[in-house]
This record gives structure tokens, sequence and C-alpha cells, in this order.
């Protein structure tokens, strides 16, 4: 949902003047930020040079500001930027996920790998329907294969700390993508984004399943990189 700024006046949030653009390139169109920008599309102003390049307050990049405001309006306009060279996120990172139900629920059996504690089951059920402005080719429907699909994880005190983060990933619509499936190789379909899941209980037969001891903290740093941390599973 755009925040009601004009996607000049986003960028502008997140960055720092620049008094003397460095002798280097801008990384998003492989010009001199010395330069103009060589972004050359639809809704591109003109800006004066003072303000032609910005550093991003956080990391301390630096790119044509009409490089930063092409790569905003290329995305799904949500009020958040990311650093194109170090990920950084500025802002709340949402994603594209279409609408869907996420249930969880415990049940009373021990995933191979932790003996001790029950196990938290996820339901994720997504129905197909149809792209919107968001997605790869609007107004194209999309399919959704192989739902609901079931995922697992330790009912721990990191399984919990998991599945409150993946609540917030759920949310901000960063769990599942609409785009081609690398499994199938079927396009405009639902795939899972960037956090992985194990969806096998007893099994491993695709490798997304258990007994795999670094799993959680690979799902805690696959959802720092969506910009969820800790702090947003203070709920
Ligand atoms: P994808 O194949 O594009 O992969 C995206 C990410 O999901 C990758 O990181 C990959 O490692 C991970 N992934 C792939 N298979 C997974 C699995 N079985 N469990 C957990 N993570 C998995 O994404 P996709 O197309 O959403 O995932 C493929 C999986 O989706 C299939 O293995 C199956 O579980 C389900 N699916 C089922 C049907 C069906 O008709 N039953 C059809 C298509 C997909
Ligand atoms: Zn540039
Ligand atoms: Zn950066």
């Amino acid at each position: 949902a755009r925040k009601g700024k004009t996607p000049e006046e986003v960028v502008k949030k997140y960055l720092q003047k620049v008094k003397s653009p460095p002798e280097e390139d801008c990384t998003i169109c492989m010009e001199p930020l010395g330069g103009p920008s060589g972004y050359k599309g639809p809704g591109v102003g003109p800006v004066s040079r003072a303000e032609s390049v910005g550093r991003l307050a956080q990391c301390g990049h630096q790119y044509h500001f009409q490089c930063l405001v092409a790569m905003y309006n290329n995305g799904n306009k949500d009020g958040s930027l990311q650093c194109p060279t170090c990920k950084t996120i500025y802002g709340v990172k949402t994603g594209n996920q279409p609408a869907g139900k996420m249930e969880y629920h415990v049940i009373p059996h021990s995933l191979p790998g932790h003996p001790d504690c029950k196990t938290i089951r996820i339901i994720y059920n997504i129905p197909p329907g149809i792209q919107g402005p968001e997605h790869p080719n609007p107004g194209k429907p999309f399919t959704a294969r192989g739902f609901p699909r079931h995922c697992y994880l330790p009912d721990s005190e990191k399984g919990r700390k998991v599945l409150r983060l993946l609540l917030v990933a759920w949310d901000r619509r960063l769990i599942f993508s609409v785009g081609t499936s690398s499994t199938t190789g079927e396009s405009d379909t639902v795939i899972w984004n960037e956090v992985h899941h194990k969806t096998e209980f007893g099994s491993n037969l695709t490798g997304h399943g258990f007994p795999d001891p670094g799993h959680l903290d690979n799902v805690l740093e696959e959802l720092r990189a969506q910009g969820i941390t800790e702090d947003d599973a203070l709920m």
C-alpha cells in the first residue's frame, strides 16, 4: 500500500546529501556518479546537480538519485527501500504474497533431532487467483500447487521464536511470492520466497526434512535478511 508519499519523497527520506560525488560508478546504472543517471525511463524528471547523487543514511552506499527512484518504482512501492549492494533495508520491507491463510497447532510427536519436545505444524493455504499490480504479469491468472502446504518446527523455545517471526513475515507478505517455480519450471505460480521451511516430518527425501541441526539458525538469518528480527517477536 502506498504511504501517501511520492517515490521521490520516499527515497529522499533515507538519503544524506553528498557534497561531491566520488569518482566511482553508480552500480545501478554503471555510469559515473559524477555524471547523469543512465536511467532513461518513464517518470524520471530532471534533478538539480546538487541532488543528483545520494548516500543511503545507514550503510553509506551512494547512487544516482534517479536510479534509486527508478529502482523503487520497479518494486512494490511499499515505502521501503533496500540497498542493492549490501541489502540493508530502509523502512519496513513487504512482499507480494497473495491472499490466503496461515494456521498452526502443536502435535504430540517429536521431530528427528528434537526428541525432547513436541512439534509445531504450520498450514499455509493459498488459493489460485488473478495477479495484481505487484505481481510479474498483472491481470493474468496464477496457479497454486500443493496447497495446503504443511511445515514443521520443534516446539522448543527457539522454534516458538521462529514461529512468531514467521507470523510477522506472513503479515508482511514475505513467505510466498508469485513467479516461476525452480522445482517444476511452471511460471505464474505461487512459490516459496526466501525463507526456508521444513515440509517433511519423519523423512528427508527432498532435503526439506529433519534432522537438520542448523535449520532454526538458518531461518533466523533468512528472516533477518527480510528485515525481521527478534525485536519483531515482542508481541
Ligand atoms: P521453488 O521450487 O521455486 O523453490 C523455492 C524455494 O523453496 C527454494 O529455496 C527451495 O529450496 C524451496 N523448496 C523447494 N521444494 C521444497 C519443498 N518440498 N519443501 C520446502 N521447501 C522447498 O518453490 P515452489 O515451487 O514453491 O516449491 C516446490 C514445492 O512446492 C514442491 O516440492 C511441493 O512441495 C510443492 N509443490 C507441489 C505441487 C503439487 O502439485 N503437489 C506442485 C508444485 C509445487
Ligand atoms: Zn545510476
Ligand atoms: Zn548499502
